[in-house]
C-alpha cells in the first residue's frame, strides 16, 4: 500500500487534513469528484483559532493580507441606526489575531491548496468515491473517473471530508440526524454603493427578518446574506435582480448595484452524523455536522476537526501510538458539534422566526443587548472566546488529566493553552509563545523549575521542552492567566493541555503517554 490515508474531498476540511498529515510524514492521497477548486466564496469568516493554525502552516500572513479585518459592526433596527459594536481587537491578550477576518472560502481553499502543493502533494480532481468496504486492517475504496471507469484502492485509513452529502457517511450507513429549516437563504457577491456604514459589518434587523452586509476586499465590494422573501421561495430561475426590491425596502432605498459576481440560494439544515468514527473511516467538517451560518463557524469547525485528527492519525500511522488514541477524535469533536448545533439553532430560530414577539425581540431587544454586550472588556473577552473558537476545550476528554495543586481559574487539562508573551532567556527578548511551539510534537512548558536532566526518554523526539525563567515580566504575564509557579503543562501538538501539574513528575508524564496517549515504547 502506497497510501496511508485516503482523504475524500478537497474542500477546506480535506485540504487542511492533507496538509497536516503530509507535514507529519504521512503518505496521503486526496481526491475530489469536481474538476477543480470551487469558485464560489461561500463561507467568509476566518476565526482567530483558524489563523493560529494557519500560522503553523505558514499561511497566516497571506490570509491576513488578502482578507479584511471586521473592525466593527453597525446594527440597524427597522431602518434606524441602533448600535455600533466595536469588533477590532476585542480579543487582545487572547490571540495574536484578536479580530474576525473576512476572507472568502475560495481564497482559503487556494491558500491551503498552494501550501499542499508546496509540500509536494496535488489534489487528484475528477475522481469520485463510489464504493467502500471496511476490513479489519484496511479499507477498499472504489473510485470513478469522468469516463465512467472504476478502480479499486486499498488503504489503511480513509477520511471523509466530502461535505454535507458525504458518500463516506452514507456508504458506512451512518445516520445524519437533524432537519432542514423552512427558510431559504440567499447570498450575493456584489459591487454596490448606498447608505450602509463603510468598511464594517452592517446588520439590518427587521420585524420580518434580517440582512447582513459584509465588507469584502476591493472597492464597493460587499457580500449580502439574507432570507428569501416567502413569495420567491420554490422558484429555481431566481436571479439577484429578483431580490433587489426587498433589499431596497429593508436595507435602504438608495442602494445602487453596479454588478453581481455570484448569487445563490440555499436551504439550511441542522444535522449531525451519529458517529464521527467507524473503524477505519472518519467523518470531518460538513460530512459530520452542518448548521446555520450564523456566527461564521461552519468552515472553521471543519478546519479544527482536521487539526484534531491529524496529529493522532499521524502517530498511529507511524506506529508510535496505538489505535485506541483515535477514539478521542470523536470523544472530543462530537460534543463540540453538539454544542455548536444547539447554539446556532437557538440564535438562528430567533433571527428568522416569523412570530410577532420574535420580531419585537429582534428589533428592540437584540440591538440593545448587542450594544451592551461589548461595552466592557470582560464581556468582549467572553464574546471573543466564543466566536473565535479559542474557547473550545476538551476537559472531559480521556486525554485530559490534571494533577493536584493547580488553581481552578488557570488553564486546565483540555483547554487551549493561553497565548502568552514570555522571555525564554533572562534578559532576552519577549517572544510569542505560540511561535515557539512546535505543533508537530508535544510541548512541555516548565514554569519555576528546571528541565529534567534526562528529558522524558519515553517521548524522545516527540517532545520539545520549554523552560520559562523567573523574570518580573514573565511573572506579570503568568499572573494575568493564573498560572502559578512552579507548574508544568504538557501540550498536545494541537496546543491543548494534555497533562498539567505543579512539580514535574517525569514518571507521571511517562504514565500519561503510555496509558492515555497509548504512545508505544513509553512506560517500558
Ligand atoms: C451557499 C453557501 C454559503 C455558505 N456560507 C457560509 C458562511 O457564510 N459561513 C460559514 O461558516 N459557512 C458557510 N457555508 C458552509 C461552508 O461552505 C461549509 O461549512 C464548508 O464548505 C465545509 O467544508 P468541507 O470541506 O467540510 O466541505 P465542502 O466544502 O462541501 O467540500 C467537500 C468536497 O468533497 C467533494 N466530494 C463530495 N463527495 C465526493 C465523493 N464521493 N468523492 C470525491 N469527492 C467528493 C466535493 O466536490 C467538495 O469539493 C456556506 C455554504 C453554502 C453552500
Amino acid at each position: 500500500m502506497e497510501t496511508d490515508v485516503l482523504v475524500v474531498g478537497a474542500g477546506p476540511t480535506g485540504l487542511m487534513l492533507a496538509n497536516q498529515l503530509v507535514r507529519r510524514g504521512v503518505r496521503v492521497r486526496i481526491i475530489d469528484r469536481h474538476a477543480g477548486p470551487a469558485r464560489e466564496s461561500r463561507a467568509l469568516g476566518v476565526q482567530a483559532r483558524t489563523l493560529e493554525i494557519y500560522s503553523h502552516l505558514g499561511i497566516a500572513d497571506q490570509a491576513v493580507a488578502l482578507g479584511k479585518r471586521a473592525d466593527g459592526a453597525v446594527v440597524w433596527a427597522q431602518g434606524r441606526r441602533a448600535a455600533r459594536l466595536p469588533l477590532g481587537n476585542i480579543g487582545r491578550d487572547i490571540s495574536p489575531y484578536p479580530y474576525l477576518l473576512v476572507l472568502g472560502q475560495d481564497d482559503n481553499e487556494r491558500l491551503l491548496g498552494d501550501a499542499l502543493r508546496a509540500r509536494g502533494l496535488a489534489v487528484q480532481w475528477n475522481t469520485e468515491l463510489v464504493g467502500l468496504a471496511q476490513d479489519t486492517d484496511h479499507v477498499t475504496a472504489t473510485l470513478r473517473s469522468p469516463d465512467g471507469t472504476t478502480s479499486k484502492v486499498t488503504v489503511p485509513w480513509l477520511a471523509g471530508c466530502d461535505g454535507a452529502r458525504s458518500s463516506v457517511r452514507e456508504l458506512n450507513g451512518i445516520a445524519f440526524e437533524g432537519a432542514p429549516y423552512q427558510h431559504v437563504f440567499f447570498v450575493a457577491d456584489v459591487q454596490m454603493t448606498g447608505s450602509m456604514a463603510p468598511d464594517v459589518l452592517n446588520v439590518f434587523l427587521w420585524r420580518s427578518g434580517f440582512h447582513l452586509l459584509f465588507p469584502m476586499r476591493g472597492t464597493d465590494h460587499w457580500r449580502i446574506v439574507g432570507i428569501l422573501p416567502p413569495h420567491l421561495r420554490g422558484r429555481d430561475d431566481l436571479t439577484f435582480e429578483d431580490t433587489i426590491p426587498a433589499l431596497r425596502q429593508e436595507a435602504g432605498a438608495g442602494l445602487s448595484f453596479q454588478g453581481c459576481n455570484w448569487y445563490s440560494t440555499y436551504r439550511i439544515h441542522h444535522r449531525r452524523a451519529a458517529r464521527f468514527h467507524d473503524r477505519r473511516c472518519f467523518l470531518l467538517g460538513d460530512a459530520a455536522h452542518i448548521h446555520s451560518p450564523v456566527g461564521g463557524q461552519g468552515m472553521n469547525t471543519g478546519l479544527q476537526d482536521a487539526y484534531n485528527l491529524a496529529w493522532k492519525l499521524a502517530l498511529v500511522v507511524s506506529g508510535r501510538a496505538g489505535t485506541g488514541l483515535l477514539q478521542s477524535y470523536q470523544d472530543e469533536r462530537l460534543p463540540v458539534a453538539n454544542h455548536l448545533l444547539k447554539r446556532t439553532d437557538r440564535l438562528f430560530s430567533l433571527i428568522v422566526s416569523d412570530s410577532w414577539l420574535a420580531g419585537l425581540v429582534r428589533t428592540r431587544v437584540m440591538p440593545r443587548i448587542m450594544g451592551l454586550a461589548l461595552r466592557t472588556a470582560a464581556m468582549q473577552r467572553v464574546v471573543f472566546r466564543t466566536i473565535s473558537q479559542t474557547g473550545i476545550r476538551y476537559r472531559s476528554s480521556p486525554l485530559s488529566e490534571a494533577l493536584a495543586g493547580l488553581p481552578e481559574d488557570g488553564p486546565r487539562a483540555g483547554d487551549r493553552f493561553p497565548w502568552l508573551r514570555l522571555k525564554f532567556r533572562s534578559n532576552g527578548p519577549t517572544e510569542d509563545l505560540f511561535a515557539q511551539l512546535d505543533d508537530t510534537r508535544f510541548n512541555l512548558i516548565l514554569f519555576g523549575q528546571p528541565s529534567p536532566s534526562d528529558g522524558i526518554p519515553d517521548l524522545g523526539d516527540l517532545l520539545r521542552i520549554h523552560e520559562v525563567p523567573s523574570d518580573p515580566a514573565n511573572d506579570r504575564e503568568l499572573a494575568r492567566v493564573e498560572i502559578p509557579r512552579p507548574s508544568f503543562y504538557l501540550l498536545r501538538p494541537d496546543g491543548h493541555v494534555g497533562l498539567a501539574g505543579t512539580h514535574l513528575d517525569a514518571a507521571a508524564v511517562t504514565r500519561y503517554a503510555s496509558e492515555r496517549l497509548q504512545v508505544r515504547g513509553a512506560g517500558a
